[in-house]
């Protein structure tokens, strides 16, 4: 769990938000407050005083207190702003269904620290099912209005608090490769995903579940079918798992097992009819295997 300091601890002094709100969010979008630029050596003093400073100017804006449910600073600690269950105003016209985590400074000129980042996606991730749904997108504010918000050098790194590595060493662009659109997902296909993945390039999909392979006859070579409950599965697929939760397309378990809750989420993911099996000349896995040729998943 993160830590998140108290409205109490920096000395709230106006309207926590201006309404009540029941259900998770639909949405999350993070911002920028283009206020004074702490260091990453600031301390808890420097924090509070920049908090109630953006507090203040939410107050005179708009009159209802601090617009930002979350503060994050360069040192990584967190502030509650606006508490989760109540109403901000940062969204405009999505106050009511979003919550807003907020990176404190100026990240159209200023880089966000790995700290920050981190934070950010223990923050998006804790609140999976606690204050948005499971499936709320993580949304810079530029995506819905027209604002440099939150800043370009934030907003280039929402895919990697999405998928909750910041930082975390990429895996190198995969050289273009000459995968056969074939529509059978063979070990080739297997081994062109690990490597777009970063996860071991064998070309096998360890442990998988027999009772689910005679209704996919796309699958043919480097399937392993003898998996067990629990027994972790293929790495592989975990790591797409987690790839099509971050984007919303996936709701069940990162349990590596390519079962009909996998293939139904890959199906809507490439936009190809959804029926969570893999016929052979699947739709699907051509789509896969392009989408995998030009080097991405
Ligand atoms: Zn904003």
């Amino acid at each position: 769990m993160v830590a998140i300091a108290t409205r109490a601890s920096w000395g709230a002094r106006y309207a926590d938000g201006d309404k009540t709100l029941t259900g998770l969010a639909a949405e999350v979008f993070v911002h920028h407050t283009v206020s004074t630029q702490l260091p990453a050596t600031a301390t808890v003093d420097q924090e509070r005083a920049q908090v109630r400073a953006v507090e203040q100017t939410g107050q005179n804006r708009f009159g209802t207190g601090i617009s930002y449910n979350v503060l994050i600073f360069p040192s990584g600690r967190a502030y509650q702003g606006v508490s989760w269950n109540r109403r901000g105003t940062h969204t405009g016209g999505r106050n009511s269904t979003s919550r807003s985590i907020c990176f404190v400074g100026n990240y159209e000129t200023n880089q966000p620290t790995a700290a920050q980042l981190a934070t950010a996606a223990a923050i998006y991730d804790e609140g999976r099912g606690k204050w948005w749904k499971i499936t709320a997108p993580l949304r810079g504010h530029c995506d819905v209005s027209v604002t440099a918000c939150p800043g370009k050098n934030v907003f280039s790194r929402l895919p990697e608090i999405r998928a909750g590595n910041p930082g975390g060493t990429p895996a190198p662009a995969p050289a273009p490769s000459g995968l056969k659109v074939d529509g059978f997902w063979g070990s080739a296909t297997s081994t062109r995903l690990q490597q777009v993945l970063g996860t071991p390039a064998d070309g096998v999909v360890s442990h998988q579940t027999a009772a689910w392979r005679s209704q996919n006859p796309g699958l043919t070579t480097g399937w392993d079918w003898t998996g067990k409950a629990g027994d972790g599965g293929s790495q592989m697929i975990a790591e797409h798992q987690r790839r099509l939760k971050a984007r919303g397309r996936y709701a069940g378990a990162i349990d590596g097992k390519a079962g009909p809750q996998y293939f139904r989420g890959l199906q809507a993911d490439l936009g190809t009819p959804v029926d969570g099996t893999i016929s052979e000349q699947s739709r699907m896995v051509m789509a896969l295997q392009r989408r995998l040729n030009a080097g991405t998943v």
